[in-house]
């Protein structure tokens, strides 16, 4: 784990990169903020999280980081440890986490939950959804540290990289780190409804967009060419063929739109 933090005194925010060592979109999102030194109104503490990892190139060494919260310092994993040592470094920080994808390639934020500070500093970023994980947050980092994660696009992507950066911009200004306005928008909100499983197979499909409305009755993907058909209307999170290992992604329900406008009556 690597630490560094821009401005004195103890820092309220933080910015993580490189949960996953596979993602490296946000390492080099706070490797160019450290470059540019970038004056700040209040301190940032500014980590990466998984280095061996990253050194590595793989999502993780033993086991799934976002998923080992909290960890244990004794822990028999290197995950398990570090997520014990991630989660003490953050402690009360809000903490704006990293990652990348296999299912969409416009930048979106995950939440456990719609909090005040989220609400406020979501609509400031250049996201198109927001998705409540709801019960579905076992073991990342946000079950223990107050955490706004985003998705910055697709894996190994150039755009994933330069998101991560415009992302981080837009928040630590949003968190009055550094100086300047944000622009708002309007932001569709979702929550995970359940875990769509994969069965062991070979090849897999998914045939649907994330984040658009699946009628009941359409096939949404097939493993070894047998079709998954939707039982009833949901909404497709974090859905690819090859992303996680035994599910596909996330049925979600649409929310109401969390409006930009920031008029009170
Ligand atoms: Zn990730």
């Amino acid at each position: 784990m690597r630490v560094a933090q821009l401005g004195s005194g103890t820092p309220e925010i933080a910015v993580v990169a490189g949960i996953h060592g596979d993602e490296p979109c946000g390492v080099r999102a706070v490797e160019r903020l450290l470059e540019t030194d970038p004056a700040v109104k209040r301190p940032v503490k500014l980590v990466i999280a998984n280095e061996l990892a990253l050194e590595r190139g793989v999502r993780y060494v033993d086991e799934d980081l976002n998923r080992a919260f909290p960890g244990h310092a004794e822990a028999t994993t290197h995950e398990g440890r570090l997520a014990a040592m991630l989660a003490d470094e953050l402690g009360h920080c809000l903490t704006f986490s990293m990652h990348s994808t296999q299912s969409h390639a416009e930048p979106f934020a995950i939440v456990e939950a719609l909090g005040e500070r989220a609400r406020d500093v979501c609509p400031q970023l250049p996201i198109s959804a927001i998705v409540e994980t709801g019960p579905y947050a076992d073991g990342r980092l946000f079950s223990e540290v107050d955490t706004i994660e985003v998705e910055c696009g697709l894996q190994g992507s150039d755009a994933a990289i330069e998101n991560a950066y415009q992302l981080t911009r837009a928040f630590l200004t949003a968190v009055d780190v550094l100086p300047g306005d944000t622009v708002r928008r309007d932001v569709p909100m979702f929550e995970l409804v359940d875990r769509i499983d994969k069965s062991a197979a070979d090849t897999y499909e998914v045939f649907v967009e994330n984040f658009q409305r699946v009628e009941a009755g359409s096939p949404f993907a097939a493993a070894d060419g047998e079709k998954q058909v939707a039982s009833e209307p949901f909404y497709p999170v974090l859905m690819s063929p090859y992303g996680y290992r035994n599910v596909f992604g996330y049925t979600a329900r649409k929310l109401e739109t969390l409006s930009g406008s920031t008029a009170a009556d």
